[in-house]
């Protein structure tokens, strides 16, 4: 018996992934029932926020906090191979790029709110190892 024949979306074939959504509602639903101050949660670094601003990518998203603005993404890869540039914050499309070129990096992909500094790990892409 043969599996249907998948057609490879670019990239993000390659990569496995990880999604953060149930940890994220877990402390926004923190956050409204008062365990947490919005001010815990909206800490984005400073340089975090210039970055957003820059090379985030646009989501169709409301912010979850203030939805006075729709969020962006930015993508953060680490992994030996990386180097000095280990930990940099890349626009989305080029960190998804470099994880799947090199097995063992690692990807994340961080949702911004320019409005209110929100900031969420959205979603982890891990490199698969060839063969
Ligand atoms: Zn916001």
């Amino acid at each position: 018996m043969h599996n249907p024949r998948t057609r490879p979306k670019g990239k993000r074939a390659l990569l496995g992934v990880v999604d953060y959504t149930l940890a994220k509602r877990a402390l926004l639903r923190e956050v409204r029932v008062g365990l947490r101050s919005w001010a815990d949660v909206c800490d984005a670094h400073p340089e975090l926020m210039r970055a957003a601003k820059h090379v985030g990518e646009a989501t169709r998203r409301d912010c979850p906090v203030c939805r006075r603005s729709k969020l962006v993404l930015l993508a953060y890869v680490y992994g030996d191979s990386m180097h000095q540039e280990n930990g940099r914050v890349w626009p989305l499309d080029v960190g998804l790029s470099l994880a799947a070129d090199r097995p063992g990096t690692c990807c994340y992909v961080v949702e911004v709110c320019r409005e209110c500094s929100w900031n969420h790990l959205a979603e982890a892409f891990m490199a698969r190892n060839a063969g």
